[in-house]
């Protein structure tokens, strides 16, 4: 192995760049040239690539976004496109190569090592749906965002005594609603996972009403449903003014959080590291605190997880 590149691919999520530069710089510093391609899997077809150094991932370790760009490539998706990608990639003798993104992107990885690149992909999703790793890059920057939030909803409902219905992301994965509402105190958590009935939901703010409390937080995944309808029904059942808030992109910006800056330093030396000792389609990952690595195959089959614990605490907490 003596080049290898680095590309940010799909969603992008805060941390993207502490990954970049943990790639670049572990390389360097294992006497490996690196690359860095731009847009994606598109950027890579195009042959968008720059010889990447120390400095070039200088003063990037706090910002949000990814200074790679990112693109989502339908053409990569076409063997011929693939074919393409792996001829630019033997043009600039780049052998192995570091892909940041979510599921999709490491499929695409994984059809690359098929024609003989070696790939090591790194999670960076903010919404946490990868089943093999315990977190994914940018996820704790947005369950923060969420609870600035939230914080901030929280004041004026209960000023109100309104409900607030507040949406966020996670596509079929509820872990930033159910991280931000046990962590934000909300009085409900609704997510793709466990399911809701209209009924119940109403009677419970309504109890919660006659308990005397001012005002009450539902959090809603967005692979449920939206959050106006819902504060529509809850309004004409309940009677009780209900103000729906959808955080939309605000949840993928930001400067990552210090945990997201030390997973992404972990991973992206971890990458290196495979790739300095040969191995090829594999991902990276955490699990109970230890960076982990296994197959790609693997560990996309790995059934959907729950933490069943943690809804359980913040029903109860609530
Ligand atoms: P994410 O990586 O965040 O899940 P996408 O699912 O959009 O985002 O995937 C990013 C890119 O990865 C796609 O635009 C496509 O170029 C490539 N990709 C996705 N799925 C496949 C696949 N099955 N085979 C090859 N490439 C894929």
């Amino acid at each position: 192995m003596k080049t290898i590149a680095v590309l940010t691919s799909g969603g992008d999520a805060p941390g993207m760049n502490a990954a970049i530069r943990a790639v670049v710089r572990t390389a360097l510093d294992k006497n490996l040239n690196v690359m860095g391609i731009k847009r994606g899997y598109s950027g890579l077809m195009n042959g968008e690539i720059v010889p990447m150094q120390r400095s070039s991932v200088a003063d990037i370790i706090q910002r949000g976004g990814t200074i790679l760009k990112t693109a989502r490539s339908k053409e990569f998706k076409t063997e011929e496109g693939r074919k393409r990608a792996v001829n630019i990639l033997k043009t600039f003798r780049i052998d192995g190569l570091v892909v940041i993104g979510g599921d999709g992107s490491f499929r695409g990885a994984n059809e690359l090592s098929k024609l003989g690149i070696a790939t090591i992909g790194l999670p960076g999703t903010i919404d946490n749906d990868l089943a093999y790793t315990d977190f994914t890059i940018g996820f704790d920057t947005a369950v923060n965002t969420v609870l600035d939030a939230i914080n901030k909803l929280r004041d004026t409902s209960t000023s109100h005594e309104r409900v607030s219905i507040v949406e966020v992301m996670g596509r079929n994965c509820g872990d930033i609603a159910l991280y931000s509402g046990l962590a934000g105190g909300a009085e409900n958590i609704i997510l793709p996972e466990k399911g809701y009935d209209e009924q119940e939901l109403c009677r419970g703010i309504l109890e919660a009403k006659m308990k005397g409390k001012m005002h009450n937080l539902i959090l809603l995944a967005e692979g449920i449903g939206g959050a106006e309808a819902l504060a529509e029904k809850v309004e004409n059942i309940t009677g009780i003014e209900t103000r729906a808030t959808k955080l939309g992109h605000i949840q993928r910006g930001g400067s990552p959080t210090c945990s997201d800056r030390i997973l992404a330093s972990r991973f992206g030396y971890r990458a290196v590291e495979l790739l300095e000792q040969g191995k090829s389609s594999r991902v990276v990952g955490t699990r109970n605190g230890k960076v982990i690595d296994l197959d790609i195959d693997e560990a996309l089959s790995q059934p959907r997880r729950f933490d069943e614990k943690l809804y359980e605490i913040a029903y109860a907490l609530a």
